[in-house]
């Protein structure tokens, strides 16, 4: 598949150690910014207390997983902490082509595969303030058993190890300060020349602006 650019839909690709609060993060911006749409990824991963099939995720067996990747119907996909995870390609492709952005909440191995195939796609990484700190948040996020609690932590580093691979980082140490950022970073990937041109290509015309101007 050929790489897609100049889509007047921009891609972010938001990658962190589990616990560093990249959910909380993400579904803060949806809220502010409600014209961009999250990826609902497919995972074999049981549910959490409260999560909803098709809303957090599609739930999934792996017999399921498996036949769905066969099928090319991942844009990317990863074993992550034992379970595997990966991103529909279909709705992905429609919503950029219409003009929405689009945002995946993914690791750092389907971050690589997911750039290949969008070069022009906007990786942010985000990092918590300590490891203790990233230990409190998963265990006072109270969602996963200690064992698995464990594996997370013990997984963290080699997951921050790639965050040189992301074009912008942020520190979640104050929550708010951390949001604004990340919004910071969306308005400004919207205002990039590739992504205005596109959405406005009437106006860029009527103005005599043309992309290559040699
Ligand atoms: P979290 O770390 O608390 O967000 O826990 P999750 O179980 O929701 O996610 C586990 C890991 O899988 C994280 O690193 C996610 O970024 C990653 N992940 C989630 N969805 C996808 C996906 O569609 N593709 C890939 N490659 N990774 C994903
Ligand atoms: P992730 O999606 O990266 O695994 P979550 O968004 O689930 O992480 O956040 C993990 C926990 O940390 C949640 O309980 C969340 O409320 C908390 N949290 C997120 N950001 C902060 C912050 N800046 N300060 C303190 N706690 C935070
Ligand atoms: P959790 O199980 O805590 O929801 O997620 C664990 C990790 O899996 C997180 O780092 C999350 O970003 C990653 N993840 C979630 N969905 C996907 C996905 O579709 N693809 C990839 N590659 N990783 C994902």
């Amino acid at each position: 598949m050929l790489p897609i650019t100049s889509t007047p839909g921009s891609l972010f690709i938001v990658a962190a150690p589990s616990g560093a609060g990249k959910s909380t993060l993400v579904n803060a911006l949806l809220s502010q910014e409600p014209q961009i749409k999250l990826s609902i990824s497919y995972t074999t991963r049981p549910p959490r207390p409260g999560e909803q099939n098709g809303r957090e995720y599609h739930f999934t067996t792996p017999e399921d997983f498996l036949a769905r990747k066969a099928q090319g119907e991942f844009l990317e996909s990863a074993e992550v902490h034992g379970n595997y995870y990966g991103t529909s390609r279909l709705q992905i492709e429609k919503q950029m082509r219409a003009g929405t952005d689009v945002l995946l909440e993914i690791d750092w191995q389907g971050a690589q595969q997911v750039r290949k195939q969008f070069p022009d796609a906007v990786g942010i990484f985000i990092l918590p303030p300590s490891i203790p700190a990233l230990e409190e948040r998963l265990k006072k996020r109270g969602q996963d058993e200690p064992h698995i609690i464990t594996r997370r932590i013990l997984a963290a580093g080699g997951e921050m190890a790639h965050s040189p691979e992301f074009e912008y980082v942020i520190i979640n140490q104050d929550f708010a300060t951390a949001l604004s950022e990340l919004n910071a970073i969306v308005k400004a990937t919207r205002c990039r020349f590739t992504q205005q041109s596109a959405r406005n290509s009437a106006l860029f015309a009527q103005l005599g602006i043309h992309a290559n101007p040699n």
